[in-house]
């Protein structure tokens, strides 16, 4: 009897795919002679083939953390320390900065997904992290060990997970840094907002410049905007920038795409289609 049902049930099983082996195919002549895969990352291989292995890419980053130090040295200048409030003059100065992609990076993680057709996943994503492989972002080991030497706390404010914690704090003091610990490496316990952590700091700290390569690591004015608005934050913030906002360059991945998705939850093929719909032609 069970013998019978389990038959029956692989003919059906055997049915079903081979008819849908044909409906697929038959469908995907008609539509088009080469069918997508389900996950193609290729649109992905340009940005992280400049991060990898452009030059210009490694001498944003040089001129990202080069304008950091001059703002700190400016702000170490007692001239300019009198014209700060005086409730904020006593106050330990801070840099705020953000992890992926502004002082570790992660483009082996990116490829390796782009190799294996894996759209971003937490498991691939911990294991990663795990490994503790990440090197630093030009420039930002230099920038932010002469802040340390210079009696500035750096905070580390980052989305990754807290059960990344050991793992992300070993990998920051692998690359050279000299002031990790458990107090200063802020990871995401709840909301995604980066903000509540911000403030939490400026309580303390004098924050004198947040660094990032999303825009949702230096205010909360960018969050979950589309991309007209993110526009029209970025330019009402213009004066910030490369004053107490220092922007790194990530067109891997970031916010910025999440716009374009409109932030659903979309199936690959749908990602392509609104990405080709967003170019803008002549
Ligand atoms: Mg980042």
């Amino acid at each position: 009897m069970r013998t019978k049902k389990t038959l029956n049930t692989l003919a059906t099983i055997t049915l079903s795919v081979i008819s849908t082996y044909f409906l697929m195919g038959v469908s995907a002549k008609t539509q088009t002679a080469r069918p997508q895969p389900a996950a193609d990352l290729q649109y992905q291989i340009g940005g992280t083939l400049y991060m990898q292995k452009a030059a210009e890419y490694r001498s944003l980053a040089y001129q990202a953390f080069n304008l950091a130090r001059l703002r700190l040295d400016a702000d170490l200048d007692k001239k300019n320390i009198k014209k700060l409030p005086k409730a904020e003059r006593r106050m330990p100065r801070a840099i705020v900065v953000d992890i992926d992609e502004t002082i570790l990076d992660n483009s082996p993680a990116q490829a390796y997904s782009i190799a294996n057709n894996a759209p971003f996943n937490l498991k691939d994503w911990y294991a990663w992290g795990e490994m503790r492989k990440a090197k630093a972002i030009p420039g930002a080991v230099d920038f932010l060990n002469y802040a340390v030497s210079k009696g500035a706390k750096v905070f580390y404010v980052s989305n990754r997970d807290e059960v990344q914690k050991q793992a992300t704090i070993d990998n920051l003091k692998k690359v050279g840094l000299t002031d990790v610990a458990a107090d200063n490496v802020i990871l995401r316990a709840g909301e995604s907002s980066k903000e509540a952590r911000r403030t939490a700091i400026a309580k303390t700290f004098r924050i004198l410049m947040l660094m990032g390569d999303n825009l949702d690591d230096f205010s909360n004015v960018f969050e979950k905007r589309s991309i007209a608005d993110r526009f029209a934050e970025a330019d009402k913030a213009r004066e910030n920038f490369g004053r107490n906002f220092i922007v790194l360059p990530n067109a891997m991945y970031g916010t910025w795409e999440n716009a374009i998705y409109d932030y659903g939850r979309l199936t690959e093929t749908q990602k392509a289609e609104k990405r080709m719909s967003a170019l803008e032609l002549p």
